[in-house]
């Protein structure tokens, strides 16, 4: 099914809260499911490698004590961003969460990357990317971001083909699109009860108020 995105409403300069709708969290959803089962070698893992990480993190040029972020160099990094997204087309896109597959971001970069491929988005569109932000040494920060993926690609953990197309993981993705198709009629109904909620407004000075 379609997922039709709210048209967001402007008041001058400000953005007026969009219309929410039920359907909206599908994704959101779809991305838990996968989220859920997607293995982590963090650091309290035995096959956990400080030396790997550590060695990811000279190839991105993390040197100077504090850890800027790898995409913008601008920002301190708060967070170890997915660097090849897990949920791709509404599937496992097969990586995990391994020191392969992760690099420090700044808040900024990682909301605005998302589940997209970073090469495409740095210099895409996005309008809070590094490109569209003017961030001057972007060259550099491409060519180190090329040489964590090609040290990483040899390296990086990802699901098998037959974990993917087992039958309990399918049937684990079939229950989540389930629930997302009994999404849509409660979004009917949400609809029937929004006009009427709207025809049955009351205000504050109004008996029938209730706080
Ligand atoms: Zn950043």
């Amino acid at each position: 099914m379609k997922e039709v995105k709210t048209k967001t409403t402007r008041i001058g300069s400000l953005k007026f809260p969009n219309e929410s709708k039920i359907t909206g969290r599908s994704s959101t959803l779809r991305a838990a499911f996968i989220k859920a089962i997607i293995p982590t070698i963090g650091p309290n893992h035995p096959d956990f490698n400080m030396s790997d990480y550590d060695e990811g993190l000279r190839l991105l040029k993390h040197t100077n004590g504090g850890v800027k972020c790898s995409y913008c160099g601008e920002r301190d990094a708060s967070d170890l961003d997915h660097f090849r997204a897990i949920v791709k087309s509404k599937f496992a896109s097969r990586y995990i969460t391994d020191v392969y597959n992760l690099v420090p971001a700044c808040g900024l970069c990682n909301q605005s990357k998302g589940g997209k491929d970073w090469r495409l988005w740095i210099e895409g569109k996005a309008a809070k990317n590094p490109k569209n932000r003017g961030i001057e040494n972007l060259d550099e920060i491409i060519k180190n971001l090329d040489a964590f993926e090609n040290w990483s690609n040899s390296k990086v953990n990802t699901l098998t083909q037959e974990f993917l197309d087992s039958k309990e993981f399918s049937e684990y993705m079939q229950s989540c699109e389930n629930l997302i198709a009994s999404f849509y009629e409660f979004q009917r109904n949400a609809e029937i009860l929004k006009a009427k909620a709207l025809t049955n407004l009351s205000n504050a000075n109004e008996k029938d108020f209730r706080s």
